[in-house]
Protein backbone atom coordinates (compact mmCIF):
# COMPACT_ATOMS: atom_id res chain seq x y z
CA UNK A 1 0.00 0.00 0.00
CA UNK A 2 2.78 2.30 1.03
CA UNK A 3 4.59 1.11 -1.97
CA UNK A 4 1.64 1.75 -4.16
CA UNK A 5 1.26 5.15 -2.61
CA UNK A 6 5.03 6.20 -2.77
CA UNK A 7 5.00 5.08 -6.69
CA UNK A 8 1.93 6.99 -7.94
CA UNK A 9 2.99 10.19 -5.95
CA UNK A 10 6.40 9.89 -8.26
CA UNK A 11 4.23 9.38 -10.96
CA UNK A 12 2.31 12.37 -10.21
CA UNK A 13 5.16 14.61 -10.07
CA UNK A 14 7.14 13.66 -13.00
CA UNK A 15 4.32 11.63 -15.17
CA UNK A 16 6.17 12.85 -18.47
CA UNK A 17 9.44 12.64 -17.63
CA UNK A 18 9.29 8.95 -16.29
CA UNK A 19 6.85 8.10 -19.58
CA UNK A 20 9.11 9.64 -22.34
CA UNK A 21 11.98 7.81 -20.88
CA UNK A 22 10.42 4.35 -20.78
CA UNK A 23 8.77 4.71 -24.24
CA UNK A 24 12.59 5.96 -25.09
CA UNK A 25 14.21 2.55 -23.79
CA UNK A 26 11.70 0.24 -25.23
CA UNK A 27 11.94 2.44 -29.04
CA UNK A 28 15.82 1.91 -28.13
CA UNK A 29 15.55 -1.47 -27.23
CA UNK A 30 13.29 -1.98 -31.02
CA UNK A 31 15.97 -0.53 -32.56
CA UNK A 32 18.92 -2.72 -31.00
CA UNK A 33 17.07 -5.57 -32.37
CA UNK A 34 16.06 -4.24 -35.68
CA UNK A 35 20.00 -3.32 -36.30
CA UNK A 36 20.37 -7.32 -35.14
CA UNK A 37 17.57 -8.69 -37.47
CA UNK A 38 18.80 -6.55 -40.44
CA UNK A 39 15.73 -5.15 -40.52
CA UNK A 40 17.23 -1.51 -41.92
CA UNK A 41 17.89 -0.96 -45.18
CA UNK A 42 19.20 1.97 -47.69
CA UNK A 43 17.49 3.94 -50.42
CA UNK A 44 18.90 5.95 -53.13
CA UNK A 45 18.35 9.67 -54.19
CA UNK A 46 20.09 10.44 -57.08
CA UNK A 47 22.03 14.11 -57.30
CA UNK A 48 22.04 15.65 -60.76
CA UNK A 49 24.86 17.60 -62.05
CA UNK A 50 23.46 21.14 -64.06
CA UNK A 51 26.76 21.25 -65.88
CA UNK A 52 27.32 17.27 -66.82
CA UNK A 53 23.88 17.19 -67.43
CA UNK A 54 24.15 13.39 -65.45
CA UNK A 55 23.92 11.90 -61.97
CA UNK A 56 27.01 11.80 -60.24
CA UNK A 57 25.85 11.25 -56.99
CA UNK A 58 23.05 9.20 -54.71
CA UNK A 59 22.30 10.19 -51.32
CA UNK A 60 21.82 6.97 -48.88
CA UNK A 61 19.11 7.37 -47.01
CA UNK A 62 17.76 4.59 -44.01
CA UNK A 63 14.52 3.17 -44.31
CA UNK A 64 13.53 0.22 -41.55
CA UNK A 65 11.35 -2.52 -43.07
CA UNK A 66 9.01 -3.09 -39.93
CA UNK A 67 7.71 -7.13 -39.75
CA UNK A 68 4.55 -5.63 -38.95
CA UNK A 69 4.35 -1.74 -39.67
CA UNK A 70 5.75 -2.02 -43.05
CA UNK A 71 8.72 0.25 -44.35
CA UNK A 72 9.16 3.37 -42.04
CA UNK A 73 10.86 6.41 -42.17
CA UNK A 74 14.41 7.69 -40.79
CA UNK A 75 12.27 9.85 -38.23
CA UNK A 76 11.63 6.39 -36.30
CA UNK A 77 15.02 5.58 -36.43
CA UNK A 78 17.58 8.72 -36.10
CA UNK A 79 15.87 10.78 -33.35
CA UNK A 80 15.78 7.79 -30.32
CA UNK A 81 18.93 6.60 -31.91
CA UNK A 82 20.73 9.97 -31.53
CA UNK A 83 19.70 9.79 -28.00
CA UNK A 84 22.43 7.14 -27.11
CA UNK A 85 25.50 5.15 -28.72
CA UNK A 86 22.89 3.08 -30.94
CA UNK A 87 23.77 5.49 -33.72
CA UNK A 88 27.30 4.72 -34.06
CA UNK A 89 26.08 1.32 -34.01
CA UNK A 90 23.81 2.27 -36.74
CA UNK A 91 26.42 4.75 -38.32
CA UNK A 92 28.90 2.22 -38.73
CA UNK A 93 26.42 -0.26 -40.71
CA UNK A 94 24.82 3.10 -42.51
CA UNK A 95 28.57 3.75 -43.70
CA UNK A 96 29.44 -0.24 -44.12
CA UNK A 97 26.31 -1.00 -46.23
CA UNK A 98 26.77 2.47 -48.57
CA UNK A 99 30.33 1.16 -49.31
CA UNK A 100 29.42 -2.52 -50.22
CA UNK A 101 26.85 -0.65 -52.53
CA UNK A 102 29.03 1.74 -54.32
CA UNK A 103 31.94 -1.19 -54.62
CA UNK A 104 29.16 -3.30 -56.67
CA UNK A 105 28.15 -0.08 -58.95
CA UNK A 106 31.22 0.34 -59.71
CA UNK A 107 32.06 -3.29 -60.61
CA UNK A 108 29.27 -3.15 -62.83
CA UNK A 109 31.08 0.00 -64.46
CA UNK A 110 29.43 2.77 -62.82
CA UNK A 111 32.47 4.14 -61.69
CA UNK A 112 32.38 8.14 -61.58
CA UNK A 113 29.45 7.86 -59.30
CA UNK A 114 29.52 9.29 -55.63
CA UNK A 115 27.83 8.16 -52.10
CA UNK A 116 26.70 10.35 -49.70
CA UNK A 117 25.85 9.67 -46.44
CA UNK A 118 24.15 11.28 -43.09
CA UNK A 119 26.60 11.88 -40.36
CA UNK A 120 25.05 12.50 -37.09
CA UNK A 121 26.98 14.63 -34.70
CA UNK A 122 27.49 11.99 -31.86
CA UNK A 123 29.29 9.58 -35.00
CA UNK A 124 31.21 12.32 -36.05
CA UNK A 125 32.94 12.71 -32.30
CA UNK A 126 33.46 9.02 -32.24
CA UNK A 127 37.57 8.88 -31.75
CA UNK A 128 36.86 5.68 -33.93
CA UNK A 129 35.37 6.74 -37.07
CA UNK A 130 37.79 8.58 -38.77
CA UNK A 131 39.46 4.61 -38.74
CA UNK A 132 36.48 3.06 -39.25
CA UNK A 133 35.88 4.98 -42.86
CA UNK A 134 39.61 4.78 -43.73
CA UNK A 135 39.61 0.75 -43.10
CA UNK A 136 36.13 0.65 -45.73
CA UNK A 137 37.51 2.69 -48.06
CA UNK A 138 39.95 0.08 -48.28
CA UNK A 139 38.20 -3.01 -47.74
CA UNK A 140 35.95 -1.61 -50.71
CA UNK A 141 39.40 -0.22 -52.53
CA UNK A 142 36.95 3.15 -52.99
CA UNK A 143 38.93 6.06 -53.53
CA UNK A 144 37.63 9.01 -50.75
CA UNK A 145 36.05 11.20 -52.82
CA UNK A 146 33.88 8.68 -53.75
CA UNK A 147 31.89 9.13 -50.17
CA UNK A 148 30.69 12.11 -49.17
CA UNK A 149 29.58 12.56 -45.79
CA UNK A 150 27.26 15.23 -45.00
CA UNK A 151 26.76 17.04 -41.24
CA UNK A 152 24.54 19.52 -40.35
CA UNK A 153 25.79 22.78 -39.00
CA UNK A 154 25.85 22.03 -35.42
CA UNK A 155 28.62 20.23 -36.05
CA UNK A 156 30.18 23.30 -36.97
CA UNK A 157 30.50 24.43 -33.59
CA UNK A 158 33.71 25.42 -32.57
CA UNK A 159 35.08 22.57 -29.94
CA UNK A 160 38.18 20.85 -31.00
CA UNK A 161 36.34 17.29 -31.31
CA UNK A 162 34.70 18.26 -34.27
CA UNK A 163 37.09 20.59 -35.64
CA UNK A 164 39.87 17.52 -35.35
CA UNK A 165 37.31 15.11 -36.66
CA UNK A 166 36.57 17.18 -39.62
CA UNK A 167 40.45 17.38 -40.43
CA UNK A 168 40.98 13.70 -40.11
CA UNK A 169 38.64 13.18 -42.64
CA UNK A 170 39.81 16.02 -44.28
CA UNK A 171 43.39 14.67 -44.33
CA UNK A 172 41.93 10.97 -45.81
CA UNK A 173 40.37 13.02 -48.80
CA UNK A 174 36.81 12.69 -47.46
CA UNK A 175 34.41 15.42 -49.14
CA UNK A 176 32.25 17.26 -46.56
CA UNK A 177 28.72 19.08 -46.89
CA UNK A 178 26.76 21.13 -44.69
CA UNK A 179 23.23 19.53 -44.83
CA UNK A 180 19.97 21.71 -44.28
CA UNK A 181 22.32 24.80 -44.84
CA UNK A 182 20.58 28.04 -43.78
CA UNK A 183 18.26 25.84 -40.81
CA UNK A 184 20.67 25.94 -37.76
CA UNK A 185 23.64 28.25 -36.12
CA UNK A 186 26.52 27.84 -38.02
CA UNK A 187 28.90 30.11 -37.71
CA UNK A 188 30.24 31.40 -41.07
CA UNK A 189 33.68 31.88 -40.34
CA UNK A 190 33.86 27.66 -39.96
CA UNK A 191 33.03 27.77 -43.71
CA UNK A 192 36.35 29.38 -44.28
CA UNK A 193 37.90 27.31 -41.88
CA UNK A 194 37.07 24.11 -41.59
CA UNK A 195 37.48 21.78 -45.00
CA UNK A 196 34.16 22.31 -46.11
CA UNK A 197 33.26 20.84 -49.99
CA UNK A 198 29.84 21.51 -50.16
CA UNK A 199 26.46 23.31 -49.28
CA UNK A 200 23.09 21.64 -49.40
CA UNK A 201 20.17 24.43 -49.48
CA UNK A 202 17.73 23.13 -47.50
CA UNK A 203 14.51 22.23 -48.97
CA UNK A 204 12.22 24.48 -46.58
CA UNK A 205 14.20 27.26 -49.03
CA UNK A 206 13.31 25.61 -51.86
CA UNK A 207 9.53 25.50 -51.34
CA UNK A 208 8.47 28.91 -52.18
CA UNK A 209 10.86 29.19 -55.32
CA UNK A 210 10.03 30.88 -57.35
CA UNK A 211 6.59 32.44 -56.23
CA UNK A 212 7.91 33.56 -52.59
CA UNK A 213 10.64 36.39 -52.62
CA UNK A 214 11.94 35.83 -49.14
CA UNK A 215 12.91 32.16 -50.19
CA UNK A 216 14.65 33.50 -53.57
CA UNK A 217 16.26 36.06 -51.55
CA UNK A 218 17.84 33.36 -49.45
CA UNK A 219 18.67 30.91 -52.30
CA UNK A 220 20.33 33.71 -53.93
CA UNK A 221 22.27 34.61 -51.01
CA UNK A 222 24.05 30.76 -50.59
CA UNK A 223 24.64 30.77 -53.91
CA UNK A 224 26.40 34.00 -53.77
CA UNK A 225 27.95 33.15 -50.67
CA UNK A 226 28.85 29.42 -51.83
CA UNK A 227 30.78 31.13 -55.29
CA UNK A 228 33.15 33.33 -53.24
CA UNK A 229 34.12 30.77 -50.86
CA UNK A 230 34.31 28.21 -53.55
CA UNK A 231 32.06 25.73 -52.56
CA UNK A 232 29.56 23.83 -54.05
CA UNK A 233 26.46 23.71 -53.64
CA UNK A 234 23.65 21.22 -53.86
CA UNK A 235 20.01 22.14 -53.88
CA UNK A 236 17.44 19.54 -52.28
CA UNK A 237 14.06 19.17 -52.19
CA UNK A 238 13.25 20.01 -55.97
CA UNK A 239 9.82 19.39 -57.32
CA UNK A 240 9.59 21.99 -59.93
CA UNK A 241 10.76 22.95 -63.31
CA UNK A 242 10.57 26.58 -61.94
CA UNK A 243 12.65 25.68 -58.98
CA UNK A 244 15.09 23.65 -61.20
CA UNK A 245 16.25 26.64 -63.63
CA UNK A 246 15.49 29.20 -60.91
CA UNK A 247 18.60 27.57 -59.39
CA UNK A 248 20.25 26.67 -62.69
CA UNK A 249 20.33 30.44 -63.73
CA UNK A 250 21.78 31.23 -60.27
CA UNK A 251 24.33 28.94 -60.26
CA UNK A 252 23.76 25.87 -58.55
CA UNK A 253 25.27 23.06 -59.50
CA UNK A 254 23.40 19.93 -58.26
CA UNK A 255 20.15 19.11 -57.88
CA UNK A 256 18.22 16.46 -55.93
CA UNK A 257 14.18 15.86 -55.31
CA UNK A 258 11.41 14.18 -56.23
CA UNK A 259 11.36 15.95 -59.84
CA UNK A 260 14.70 13.96 -60.39
CA UNK A 261 13.60 10.97 -58.47
CA UNK A 262 12.13 9.79 -55.01
CA UNK A 263 14.51 7.88 -53.04
CA UNK A 264 14.99 4.43 -54.66
CA UNK A 265 16.20 0.94 -53.85
CA UNK A 266 19.36 0.08 -55.15
CA UNK A 267 18.82 -1.20 -58.41
CA UNK A 268 16.76 1.33 -59.67
CA UNK A 269 20.03 3.22 -59.98
CA UNK A 270 21.62 2.43 -62.92
CA UNK A 271 18.61 2.45 -64.92
CA UNK A 272 18.07 6.20 -63.35
CA UNK A 273 21.64 6.88 -64.25
CA UNK A 274 20.64 6.06 -68.13
CA UNK A 275 16.94 7.71 -68.24
CA UNK A 276 17.43 10.70 -66.35
CA UNK A 277 19.57 12.68 -68.61
CA UNK A 278 16.71 12.26 -71.24
CA UNK A 279 13.48 13.28 -68.67
CA UNK A 280 15.43 16.31 -67.72
CA UNK A 281 16.48 17.53 -70.92
CA UNK A 282 13.91 20.43 -71.07
CA UNK A 283 15.59 22.12 -68.31
CA UNK A 284 17.44 25.09 -69.34
CA UNK A 285 20.41 24.39 -67.85
P1 LIG B 1 18.16 14.96 -45.28
O1 LIG B 1 19.52 14.35 -45.15
O2 LIG B 1 18.07 16.43 -45.44
O3 LIG B 1 17.48 14.17 -46.49
C1 LIG B 1 16.56 14.73 -47.37
C2 LIG B 1 15.14 14.29 -47.05
O4 LIG B 1 14.26 14.95 -47.96
C3 LIG B 1 14.89 12.81 -47.26
O5 LIG B 1 13.90 12.41 -46.32
C4 LIG B 1 14.30 12.76 -48.65
O6 LIG B 1 13.52 11.62 -48.91
C5 LIG B 1 13.47 14.01 -48.64
N1 LIG B 1 13.25 14.55 -49.99
C6 LIG B 1 14.04 14.41 -51.06
N2 LIG B 1 13.53 15.06 -52.13
C7 LIG B 1 12.38 15.64 -51.72
C8 LIG B 1 11.39 16.44 -52.38
O7 LIG B 1 11.48 16.77 -53.56
N3 LIG B 1 10.34 16.87 -51.63
C9 LIG B 1 10.21 16.53 -50.31
N4 LIG B 1 9.15 17.00 -49.65
N5 LIG B 1 11.14 15.77 -49.65
C10 LIG B 1 12.20 15.32 -50.35
P2 LIG B 1 14.05 11.12 -45.43
O8 LIG B 1 14.61 9.99 -46.23
O9 LIG B 1 12.76 10.91 -44.74
O10 LIG B 1 15.17 11.56 -44.38
C11 LIG B 1 14.90 12.57 -43.45
C12 LIG B 1 16.12 12.93 -42.66
O11 LIG B 1 16.54 11.86 -41.83
C13 LIG B 1 17.34 13.25 -43.51
O12 LIG B 1 17.26 14.56 -43.99
C14 LIG B 1 18.46 13.05 -42.52
O13 LIG B 1 18.61 14.17 -41.69
C15 LIG B 1 17.94 11.89 -41.70
N6 LIG B 1 18.53 10.65 -42.22
C16 LIG B 1 18.12 9.88 -43.25
N7 LIG B 1 18.93 8.84 -43.44
C17 LIG B 1 19.90 8.95 -42.50
C18 LIG B 1 21.07 8.18 -42.18
O14 LIG B 1 21.40 7.19 -42.83
N8 LIG B 1 21.83 8.61 -41.11
C19 LIG B 1 21.51 9.74 -40.40
N9 LIG B 1 22.30 10.09 -39.39
N10 LIG B 1 20.43 10.48 -40.69
C20 LIG B 1 19.64 10.10 -41.72
MG1 LIG C 1 21.26 14.60 -46.09
MG1 LIG D 1 18.93 17.99 -46.09
MG1 LIG E 1 16.52 17.57 -43.90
Amino acid sequence: EAKNKGRNSYAFYHPSLTQKAAHYLTRERELHHALIKNEFLLHYQPQFSLSQKKITGVEALIRWQHPEKGLLSPAEIIPVAETSRLIVEIGNWILTEACKQLKQWRDRGFCDIRIAVNISIRQLADKDLQQFIAELLQQYALPAQSLELEITESCLQNELIYIRCLEQLESLGIPISIDDFGTGYSCLSSLKNLPIRRLKIDQSFVKGIPYDTNDCAIAAAILALAQKLNLQVTAEGIETYEQADFLGNLGCDELQGYLLSKPVDSEQIPYLIQKLPDRLSSLKF
